[in-house]
């Protein structure tokens, strides 16, 4: 094993920026250009430490490979971790508890709360102390499992090497047998620039998790997932919230259309206002104010300007490979900036994997979690296969909404005969002694052969139970073998069973 050998090369000469002609010569040139510790031997780089590439770290050591992980964030975890599913999941549900506290909720469950108040900053603490937790566990759990961490921008130099711009000026070049791309993805701007994000008043995803005030007035450009997520936490703390959505349905691709219709009822009784099929033209600040310019999609000539205090966007994330040095190894992107992958999913040089975010398919941490894991397997010879139909979708608002599996117009389009259960969590004794009754379970099963085909669920919850729907179909379970499993009693997920029960049997027992 070489010793470590650092060396210091002018900001311009650092991977990434320095001339892909010249690498070759510097590194010929530079007597003090040399190897990270683990030349040679090095079985797997990671670049990224997101869910994906931290996921996959950890699991490629258990397997006995030497692994190195390459992270130019200082902090691991990734979007996920850092700005993403966590710090958003621990405001969803503080907001919700104050909410409950605020509204008439506590009164309607025998609590008098005499005086209470948002303490914003207390909130904001709670979700870093919940980030920082969870991050520096990764640490933990990288020592614990003899994984490398290296600190820096990695770039792909060679098929068999990666060179790793350090954040402290230095670089390091680390050989190794296999590379994987975990690099993730980043938030989309707003098509045809005009609208700068800022942080601060004009803010993406990142920028909502932090707000130091709660805005009087807040607009959120697309009503798919984020939109909703981060929308409703601000609405429950107080802002009046108008969510803005080009498509004529909120909650993003694959949501039913039944559950979506339903979802939007709800979350305007809770007070947001949205504006469907509508097309936002610009923003220009006015003051203090923002002034967001629409028009509606069928009739362009309908225009409206719309003012608020913090304007959210939301219209998506694109995949992200900035300087990651593709071209030195003739990896083209698809059209879509993804790196296109096999079904091991290696990409055009056999021994580059890409996985998560970066590559086809759903940007969600558990995905990305699930490919790094089944990649590595892969890289030890394993079987590779993953079933994208089981991968459930989760909306952590309240109610929560989740499904899996294929809908029902997706059923429609591809010819396939269906059938439904139904249970309404008003017909379910936990959602009752909850006082939480919104939403019901559906069912979609095969017509001819009872088979579970998809599950759509809006309910508190929901988010939990779609884990029992997944586990049904992975097993290729038919609605009468959930029906017949016994549930918990009193718990939410004897609705599930319930509605599997109707569409296996034609009725439900309790409903
Ligand atoms: C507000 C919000 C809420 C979300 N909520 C959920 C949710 O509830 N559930 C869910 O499943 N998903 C959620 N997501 C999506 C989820 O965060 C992503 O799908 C997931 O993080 C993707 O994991 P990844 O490992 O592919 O990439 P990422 O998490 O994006 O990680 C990529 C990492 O690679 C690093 N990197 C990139 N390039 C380089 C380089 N060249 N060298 C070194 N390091 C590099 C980045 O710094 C980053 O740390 C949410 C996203 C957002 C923005």
């Amino acid at each position: 094993m070489q010793a470590i050998r650092r060396i210091r090369i002018a900001n311009s000469f650092q991977a990434g920026i320095l001339p892909k002609s010249l690498r070759p010569w510097i590194a010929v040139l530079s007597p003090h250009r040399s190897y990270s510790e683990a030349a040679g031997d090095t079985d797997l780089v990671v670049i990224g430490a997101g869910p994906g590439g931290y996921v996959a770290s950890i699991k490629a050591a258990q397997l006995g490979l030497k692994t190195v992980n390459v992270e130019k964030w200082p902090t691991l975890g990734g979007t996920c971790l850092n700005v993403g599913c966590i710090p958003s999941k621990s405001l969803l549900n503080n907001s919700h508890l104050y909410h409950q506290a605020h509204s008439d909720d506590f009164k309607q469950r025998g609590i008098k709360v005499n005086s209470m108040e948002l303490d914003l900053p207390g909130m904001l603490a709670a979700k870093d102390s919940s980030v920082s937790q969870l991050t520096g566990g990764i640490v933990h759990l990288f020592k614990q499992n003899g994984v490398t961490r290296v600190e820096g921008h990695g770039s792909i130099t060679g098929p068999n090497e990666v060179t790793v711009a350090k954040n402290d000026g230095t670089n390091e070049v680390i050989k190794t047998k296999n590379i994987m791309i975990a690099t993730g993805s980043e938030v989309t701007p707003f098509p045809g620039g005009g609208i700068e994000i800022d942080e601060k008043t004009i803010v993406s995803s990142t920028g909502a998790l932090s707000l130091e005030k709660v805005p009087e007035k807040m607009i959120v450009i697309g009503a798919g997932v984020i939109g909703l997520e981060l929308g409703s936490v601000w609405s429950r703390l107080g802002s009046q919230v108008t969510a803005i959505e080009f498509l004529p349905h909120i909650g993003g691709i694959g949501i039913d259309m039944e559950v979506a219709k339903g979802f939007q009822r709800i979350l305007q009784k809770q007070g947001i206002k949205f504006k469907m099929q509508t097309k936002v033209t610009g923003a220009n600040r006015q003051g203090d104010k923002i002034v967001v310019t629409t028009e509606q999609v069928k009739n362009p000539d309908k225009k409206e300007e719309l003012e608020c205090d913090v304007l959210l966007v939301c219209v998506g994330r694109r995949p992200y490979t900035e300087r990651l040095g593709l071209d030195s190894v003739g990896i083209t992107l698809d059209g879509k900036g993804r790196v296109p992958v096999n079904k091991r999913f290696q990409t055009s040089v056999p021994n580059i994997y890409a996985i998560g975010d970066c590559i086809e398919g759903p940007m969600l941490a558990h995905k990305a979690e699930d490919e790094g894991m089944l990649c590595v397997e892969g890289i030890k010879g394993g079987a590779v296969h993953i079933d994208y139909n089981c991968v459930p979708s989760v909306i952590y608002t309240h109610p929560e909404v989740a499904w899996v599996g294929r809908s029902e117009e997706q059923l429609k389009e591809e010819g396939v005969a269906y059938k439904i259960g139904k249970f309404p969590f008003a017909a379910n004794s936990r959602a009752k002694t909850n006082l939480d009754t919104d939403g019901f379970v559906k069912i979609i099963g095969d017509k001819e052969t009872d088979r579970i085909l998809g599950a759509h669920i809006m309910g508190g919850g929901a988010g939990e139970m779609i884990n029992e729907a997944a586990l049904a179909m992975e097993y290729g379970a038919s609605c009468e073998d959930v029906a017949r499993v016994c549930h918990a009693h009193p718990t939410c997920s004897e609705a599930f069973r319930e509605a599997n029960l109707a569409a296996y049997a034609g009725k439900a027992i309790n409903f």
